[in-house]
């Protein structure tokens, strides 16, 4: 069975170097993000994964813009939480700290997360890049709406009342092509192509050079500490992860509310049943002290 003690995990990480770190959905939790598992999980009458592949996006480019869409208005009315935040500042305090993340939702970047010290594994709703792959990348593009077109996905509603756009039986409004963001790269050499999401899609590739990078990481040393944050450790890609820092010496950690998280831990790993907001600024307060969450 894992550790659960915070004091000798506190004494661990306070004497650690080279720390390690993917976190999945549920350092979103606190934030009070939707997300897709669990929860029937339809948006409209679509099944998400089917609405993110490039195939949908070339089929209905205004359908997958408007889920798109939908996803950033979400995001942006969330807010960074105290694990976000806490990951930031640890980020500052340790140099060799490496914070891998699945989640797409802009979070971590707008807690001020160094970027130096941050791989986005999955990408990010609020990048854009050119749909006909010329390398044209806008990051962190906030604007919401994102255009007159994409309106309809940033509207709010009181809470007793359904957005239109969320109701399937009101058809989504038609949007042209050309009434979505357009590659200006593209545009310039007479070939219109439109802006996507820039996110990893179903079938696509991490962005270039990221794994290489996070395994330049890796073989620089030992790892003394992997935090697994919000995800499960025995699950891919989670699992690939721990095992490279597990051969390298790391005691992992898993913080999660799901008991089923811990499956793999051994002996001399720590496994902290709860959410993360509540035990990463716990854990890591000798080195960060108290963590403030603008207002
Ligand atoms: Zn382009």
């Amino acid at each position: 069975m894992p550790r659960t003690d915070v004091n000798e995990f506190k004494q661990l990480i306070n004497g650690s170097t080279r720390i390690l770190a993917l976190c999945g959905a549920g350092l979103s939790a606190a934030s009070g993000l939707p997300t897709f598992r669990g929860a029937g999980g339809l948006w409209r009458n679509h099944e998400p994964t089917s609405l993110a592949t490039p195939e949908a996006f070339a089929i209905d480019p205004g359908l997958v813009w408007l889920f798109y869409a939908w996803r950033r208005h979400m995001a942006l009315k969330a807010k960074p939480n105290k694990a976000h935040y806490a990951l930031a500042e640890l980020a500052k305090k340790k140099e060799h700290f490496l914070c891998l993340s699945q989640n797409v939702d802009g979070l971590s970047p707008r807690a001020s997360h160094p970027t130096r010290s941050l791989r986005l594994l999955h990408g990010n709703l609020f990048d854009l890049k050119c749909f006909n792959q010329c390398g044209y990348i806008e990051p962190n593009v906030l604007r919401d709406p994102l255009c007159p077109a994409l309106a309809p996905a940033a509207e709010d509603y009181p809470p007793d009342q359904t957005m239109p756009l969320l109701d399937p039986t009101i058809p989504t409004p038609k949007i042209k092509l050309s009434d979505l963001p357009q590659c200006p790269n593209c545009k310039e050499e007479g070939k219109a192509s439109p802006l996507r999401p820039g996110v990893v899609w179903f079938g696509e590739n991490l962005p270039d050079g990221m794994l290489e990078e996070v395994d330049d990481w890796v073989e620089e040393g030992k790892i003394d500490v992997m935090l697994v944050i919000g995800t499960a450790a025995a699950v891919y890609p989670a699992a690939g992860y721990t095992q490279m820092a597990k051969a390298r010496g790391a005691v992992v950690a898993v913080f999660n509310p799901d008991v089923s998280a811990r499956a793999g831990l051994g002996g001399n790993d720590f496994f902290f049943q709860g959410d993360s907001a509540y035990f990463l600024p716990k854990v890591l307060e000798d080195i960060i002290g108290e963590v403030n969450v603008p207002e």
